[in-house]
């Protein structure tokens, strides 16, 4: 059997696309989310096999490291985890609740660094294993009504240059994706329905689509797939007519 693959934020969108095909591939997958029920409908619909689903919050190191470790249990210490869970809740800092910054911050950073402090070690010990984390365009540059979104994101890229210097001795990866907007749950967090409007406009530039989901899966795959020894740190990717 191949190696275990964690992916967080396996309900929907990258996350769902992403277990998909590794699973499809004939990797034992942890799929973890909140809601496991949307997990558990698509294993049944695609007859994905050797997946375990667990509902961890990725904010809560003890459930996240726990489900990890009762997972390597059954198919061996994990070769590649994604975090890919996040939140994007847009907004003007004037006059946005920071309840929705600090769930940002817990989720797209602290979530992150959950993920790779409960598998580092073990790479570091066996030398070799992989962690892609999901940042963002938005962690590259900033955008309007962006200001806490970036700053989490810009976080994840810092994060995961910083680790993977920390780490190049040895033979673990830490590659980032950083994706354009895509069509996925992502926008509908946001609870400023002005700014909703202002995205799916700036979408019409696009021919009123943005970047299919699928896709993020596929760079996965190809980062995952190149040697052990040659890294692919980071891989930007949006729709041909994003102009941002
Ligand atoms: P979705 O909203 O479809 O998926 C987000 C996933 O994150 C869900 O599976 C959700 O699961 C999970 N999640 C959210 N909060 C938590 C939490 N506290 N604990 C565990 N899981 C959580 O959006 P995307 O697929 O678009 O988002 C995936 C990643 O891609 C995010 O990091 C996002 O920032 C990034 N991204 C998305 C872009 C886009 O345009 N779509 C562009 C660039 C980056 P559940 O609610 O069941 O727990």
């Amino acid at each position: 059997m191949k190696k275990l693959v964690v992916i967080t934020g396996a309900s929907s969108g990258f996350g769902k696309d992403m277990a998909i095909k590794f699973s499809k591939l004939g990797h034992p997958t942890l799929l973890l989310a909140r809601r496991t029920n949307m997990i558990d409908q698509y294993i049944k619909e695609e007859n994905l096999e050797n997946t375990i689903v667990s509902k961890v919050d990725v904010t809560d190191y003890s459930t996240f490291k726990g489900a990890i470790e009762e997972a390597e249990k059954i198919y061996g210490e994990t070769d590649l985890l994604i975090n890919n869970a996040g939140v994007m809740l847009l907004g003007s800092v004037v006059d946005q609740d920071p309840k929705e910054w600090k769930n940002m911050l817990d989720v797209n950073v602290l979530g992150v660094l959950n993920g790779i402090q409960a598998v580092l070690d073990n790479m570091i010990k066996k030398n070799t294993g992989t962690i892609i984390n999901i940042s963002s365009i938005a962690g590259r540059k900033t955008f309007g009504s962006h200001a806490a979104y970036c700053a989490t994101k810009f976080g994840v890229h810092a994060l995961t240059e910083t680790i993977r210097e920390e780490v190049s001795s040895t033979n673990v990866r830490v590659l980032t994706i950083a994706p354009g907007a895509a069509e996925t749950e992502l926008l509908g967090h946001t609870t400023s329905k002005e700014i909703i409007d202002g995205y799916n406009s700036w979408k019409e530039t696009m021919g009123g689509t943005s970047m299919a989901s699928e896709y993020i899966a596929d760079c996965a795959v190809f980062m995952y797939s190149m040697p052990q020894e040659v890294s692919v740190r980071e891989i930007v990717i949006a729709a041909t007519k994003q102009d941002s």
